[in-house]
């Protein structure tokens, strides 16, 4: 019945958890969800506010216009010339994007022919290499590993796979490792992108939940990337609008009209209304991005510290809302999780084979939940 794309797609392991997951619930079972890469904390009232407001108005009730609102896109170009000093031209370097899972599903259809190679980082966001099959290219992994950091050795890859390489998909900070990546890796990757002819394509969702005072570069910022490559971002993580389906891809302006061409024919936008409220939350006041990460940073010492105590191998994050920690073997470690202590952690195979040996913990749950995990593990065999 189905066609040979949708059973060429890798086995969806999350939906397996998911159900043994729902089978603990049913049998009375108290299950602690640290799966999930969805913040638990509310889209800020100004937010909301300014939704209700745009939903009111009729103007915002046809069909959106194809590239995006033209005030959301100036938003998004004053956000990153005052956050990351990046200069973007709304009209050819930006286009709003149905969250940024839609830009990263769609930017294959434009640039890959069949059989054509795409790099993506192992383990890595699923939707790279689900979109690479969907365009019928082959996805050829980048190796995340603890001995570099979790960064992708360009060296490595093979000539004759470059030679059939369209594009690479990385991000940083990093779903799933939660690594950090040094201004060096993005500056190696444009000439890497220039000299092999690669649409280099930048996952940045995380670059706003950080801490310690670590603050995030964007891959724009390298001198040359806006020749080479696109940013895909979102106002998801930023500010917990995960199901309001809002971001932004933003650089070169070849590459976005390649991706606006895809979109033109499949979606018709983001509702009107969403984007004013996204027009809010990039120019209005910040200080609702500094108090999520307070929160996560004290729910990340209070996971770490306790999983250390436990004698796990593991260690603080710099970004994003998760926890990596190294484990024998992902899958029986997240099914006993479950089993003997009801809690859900992501096992890292799920992102890829290059997350083996590896959990991930999300902390989108608080700080009493966390604490609570923590002693459920301490009860539990090792
Ligand atoms: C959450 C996430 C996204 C997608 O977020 P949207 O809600 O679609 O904007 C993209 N990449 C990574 C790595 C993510 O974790």
């Amino acid at each position: 019945m189905y066609a040979d794309r949708l059973d060429n797609l890798p086995p969806y392991l999350f939906a397996r958890i998911d159900e043994m997951k729902e089978a603990k619930i049913r049998s009375g079972v108290d299950v602690i969800d640290l799966g999930v890469g969805d913040p638990d904390l509310p889209t800020p009232p100004h937010i909301v506010e300014a939704l209700c407001t745009a939903a009111r108005d009729p103007a915002t009730h046809h069909y959106p216009s194809y590239l995006g609102l033209s005030t959301y896109r100036e938003a998004v170009a004053t956000w990153y010339k005052n956050r990351f000093g990046v200069t973007a031209d709304p009209k050819s370097e930006i286009i709003t994007l149905i969250g940024s899972k839609e830009g990263i599903a769609h930017v294959p259809e434009a640039f890959v022919n069949p059989g054509d190679i795409v790099l993506a980082t192992d383990p890595g966001y699923p939707v790279y290499k689900t979109s690479t099959l969907f365009a019928e290219g082959i996805c050829h992994p980048l190796p995340l590993t603890g001995e570099n950091n979790f960064l992708p050795d360009l060296e490595a890859i093979p000539k004759d796979i470059l030679k059939k390489t369209k594009l690479l998909f990385f991000g940083y900070p990093n779903n799933p490792t939660s690594a950090v990546a040094p201004m060096k890796l993005f500056d190696e990757v444009v000439e890497f992108a220039r000299e092999h002819s690669i649409v280099a394509v930048h996952d940045n969702a995380y670059s706003e939940i950080t801490f310690d005072g670590y603050v995030a570069p964007s891959f724009l910022q390298a001198d040359g990337a806006s020749e080479v490559g696109i940013e895909m971002h979102s106002l998801s993580k930023t500010y917990n609008m995960t199901g309001w389906r809002l971001g932004m891809a933003v650089g070169n302006k070849d590459i976005v009209a390649g991706l606006g061409r895809v979109k033109t024919n499949i979606d018709s936008g983001a509702f009107d209304a969403v984007q004013l409220a996204g027009v809010t939350a990039l120019t209005g006041p910040q200080d609702c991005v500094a108090d999520a990460c307070r929160i996560y940073q004290e729910r990340r010492d209070v996971l770490v510290k306790g999983l250390k105590s436990l004698g796990y191998d593991v260690s603080a994050p710099k970004a994003t809302f998760y926890v990596w920690m190294k484990v024998d073997d992902s899958m029986k470690f997240s099914a006993r999780l479950l089993d003997e202590a009801g809690i859900v952690a992501t096992p890292g195979i799920g992102f890829g084979a290059g997350g083996e040996g590896y959990v991930r913990f999300a902390i989108t749950r608080s700080v009493e939940r966390i604490t609570e995990a923590v002693a459920r593990m301490e009860a539990m065999s090792r």
